[in-house]
């Protein structure tokens, strides 16, 4: 078996950027106003730090506006609630993003159901999760609406396809999931209580690794000729996937990093410019 052929995310996704950036300065000079995305960060967390900063750069390479609400690890559930509800109402900012996890102290849910769904560019809210369901206008998830754009990219057609996908968080697995249903894929989720994961695995001709545990998925349960799409990022740039193993099997994978996380933050901008364009009326 050959080896299997890279899904490389960086050069789609700075495509879809660069047609964002267009459409944002189009927009600019239409109605005078930037594109503007805030990013909400509470605490100080190394990794979220790191997660907003590469947003905002993306943000300033498309010429979209992006203003940062830091607020510290202490904030409660009501504070946070007050703070999105503001940025909510503020008609200077098109799309909100909070960055997540937020800590055990903040109710998350209830801070993600403070964004307005039409300023719900990350896809987090219950409007958001029900319109992409349903295959209704409205935001997706980034992550997993990153994901369908590199089955795309790479000829992929979910059609008829066993999908497996590994991982049932809110963010990232159901909804990435749910997008497949609406492609037509018969689809399978696993999560920690799944019985035999290896045979579910065995059975994909999709796999989507969404676990956050380093190398779960191995070469050797992924079936010969199988589309592997590793969303994983543990520490030490390791994804979900073995990768060494799975190459020699799978059809087409995606490499950690350079894969899926590209695609993620390329679906945020194309989104915030997209919202701008609905609220600026243009
Ligand atoms: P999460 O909320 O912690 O969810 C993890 C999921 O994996 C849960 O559904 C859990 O099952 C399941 N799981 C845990 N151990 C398992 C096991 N041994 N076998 C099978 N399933 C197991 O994580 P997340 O936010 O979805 O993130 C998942 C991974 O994606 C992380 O590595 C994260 O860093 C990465 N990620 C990447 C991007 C990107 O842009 N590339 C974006 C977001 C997240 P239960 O539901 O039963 O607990």
């Amino acid at each position: 078996m050959t080896q299997a052929r890279l899904m490389d995310g960086t050069a789609p996704a700075r495509r879809i950027v660069g047609d964002a950036a267009k459409k944002a300065a189009g927009l600019a000079e239409r109605t005078g106003t930037a594109p503007c995305l805030a990013t909400v960060l509470v605490g100080a967390d190394p990794a979220s730090v790191t997660y907003v900063r590469m947003k905002q750069n993306r943000c300033r390479e498309a010429g979209v506006e992006s203003r940062h609400v830091a607020l510290p690890a202490a904030t409660t559930t009501a504070e946070l609630v007050a703070k999105l509800e503001e940025l909510s109402a503020d008609a200077s900012v098109h799309g909100i993003l909070l960055q997540h996890p937020v800590g055990d102290r903040v109710d998350e849910r209830a801070a993600f159901e403070a964004i307005a769904p039409e300023k719900d560019v990350d896809g987090v809210t219950f409007a958001s999760f029900a319109t992409m369901s349903f295959g209704l206008p409205g935001f997706v998830s980034c992550t997993p609406g990153g994901i369908l754009r590199l089955l795309d990219e790479y000829g992929v057609d979910p059609a008829g396809k066993r999908a497996v996908v590994v991982g049932r968080s809110a963010i990232l697995g159901k909804p990435v999931g749910m997008l497949l249903l609406a492609r037509d894929a018969t689809v399978t989720y696993c999560h920690s209580r799944t019985r035999d994961l290896s045979a579910a695995v065995r059975e994909a001709d999709i796999v989507v690794a969404a676990v956050g545990r380093p190398r779960l998925i191995r070469g050797q349960d992924i079936k010969p000729g199988a589309v592997v799409i590793d969303a994983g990022y543990n520490p030490g740039d390791v994804g979900d996937v073995d990768f060494d193993s799975a190459v020699e099997r799978a059809s087409l994978i995606t490499p950690v990093p350079g894969g899926v996380g590209p695609m993620t933050i390329a679906t945020l901008l194309e989104q915030t410019v997209d919202a701008a364009a609905r609220q600026l009326g243009a």
